[in-house]
C-alpha cells in the first residue's frame, strides 16, 4: 500500500490569507510547509483511490482513467470542493464512496454528473476488487465516516474529520492494530471553544490507544503548525506531498515484538 498525502491542512489550509503567524511565514517562504485541504491517494492492489477530494483542480491534478474512486469521509467544503468540476467529467462514471448525508453539499447529490454516489454504513464492509473497505464512525459536525482499508494482511484507517471517536470505533481499532493510522489534530493543546478536531493530547491519547505501527497527524491549522515550532511533537506530522510505503512489520520492527 502507498499513502500519498496530498493536503494536510484544515478548511483554513495555510498560509492563511493575511496571517502572520510564525507558521503562515514560514510557509510563504517555503513552499513545503504550506498545506492544502486534507486528502490522499492511496494505491494499492493496482487500484488508485482518492480519499477525500478538496482540490480545486482535481480534473487537472487527474486525467481520465487515473482514478477508480473517491473515499469521502463527508461533505464539508474542504473534502468535497474538487468534485464540483469532476461530476462534469465526459470520463467512464466515477464512484464516490460516502456516509448519508442527505443535505451533502450544494447540489452535488442532485445534479451528480457523472459521479456515482454510494452511500455507506459504519461497519458495512464492503470490496473493491481485492481491497475490503469498513466505514467506521467518526464525531463531527455533521455525519461523517473513517475508512479501514484491507488488503493482504495490512491495515490503514484514514480517521479525519473527527474529535475523539465514538468507543465503539475505538474498540474496534484497538483490537484491529492497523498498520498505519492517518488521525485528525488540527489544534495546540488549550484551545477553547466548541470543537470538531482533536487537539495534540486528543490525538496522542487515541494512537495510545489504538498502537498502530506508524501514523501521522493530518489537517493540522497554523496555529497548531506555529505551536510545534516552539515545542516540537514526538508523533510523526504529515506533510503535502509526503509518501507513506504501509509494508508488513519486519521481525526486529514488528508488532509483535514492540514491548
Ligand atoms: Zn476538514
Ligand atoms: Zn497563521
Ligand atoms: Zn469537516
Amino acid at each position: 500500500m502507498r499513502l500519498t498525502f496530498l493536503g494536510t491542512g484544515g478548511v483554513w489550509a495555510a498560509p492563511v490569507h493575511g496571517c502572520t503567524c510564525p507558521a503562515c511565514m514560514a510557509a510563504r517562504r517555503d513552499p513545503a510547509r504550506a498545506r492544502g485541504p486534507a486528502s490522499a491517494l492511496l494505491e494499492v492492489a493496482g487500484l488508485r483511490l482518492l480519499i477525500d477530494a478538496g482540490h480545486a483542480d482535481l480534473t487537472t491534478r487527474f486525467p481520465p482513467g487515473t482514478l477508480d474512486g473517491v473515499l469521502l469521509t463527508h461533505f464539508h467544503a474542504d473534502h468535497v470542493l474538487g468534485l464540483m468540476l469532476m461530476r462534469w467529467s465526459m470520463a467512464p462514471k466515477l464512484p464516490v464512496w460516502c456516509p448519508q448525508d442527505p443535505k451533502g453539499f450544494d447540489d452535488l447529490l442532485k445534479h451528480p454528473g457523472r459521479l456515482r454516489f454510494q452511500t455507506c454504513a459504519a461497519g458495512a464492509a464492503f470490496s473493491v476488487g481485492p481491497i475490503t473497505i469498513t466505514p467506521v464512525a467518526l464525531i463531527h459536525s455533521r455525519p461523517t465516516l473513517g475508512w479501514v482499508i484491507d488488503h493482504a494482511d495490512l491495515r490503514l484507517a484514514w480517521l479525519c474529520d473527527t474529535r475523539g471517536l465514538p468507543d465503539q470505533t475505538a474498540a474496534i481499532l484497538a483490537a484491529q492494530r492497523p498498520d498505519f493510522v492517518a488521525l485528525d489534530c488540527a489544534y495546540p493543546n488549550g484551545t477553547t471553544g466548541a470543537r470538531n478536531h482533536n487537539d495534540l493530547d486528543e490525538a496522542s491519547a487515541l494512537l495510545a490507544r489504538i498502537e498502530p505501527q506508524d501514523s501521522r497527524l493530518l489537517h493540522l491549522n497554523h496555529e497548531l503548525d506555529a505551536a510545534l515550532m516552539a515545542t516540537p511533537t514526538h508523533l510523526p506530522v504529515a506533510w503535502d506531498g509526503e509518501d507513506v510505503v504501509i509494508a508488513a512489520p519486519s521481525a526486529e520492527n514488528g508488532r509483535e515484538s514492540a514491548s
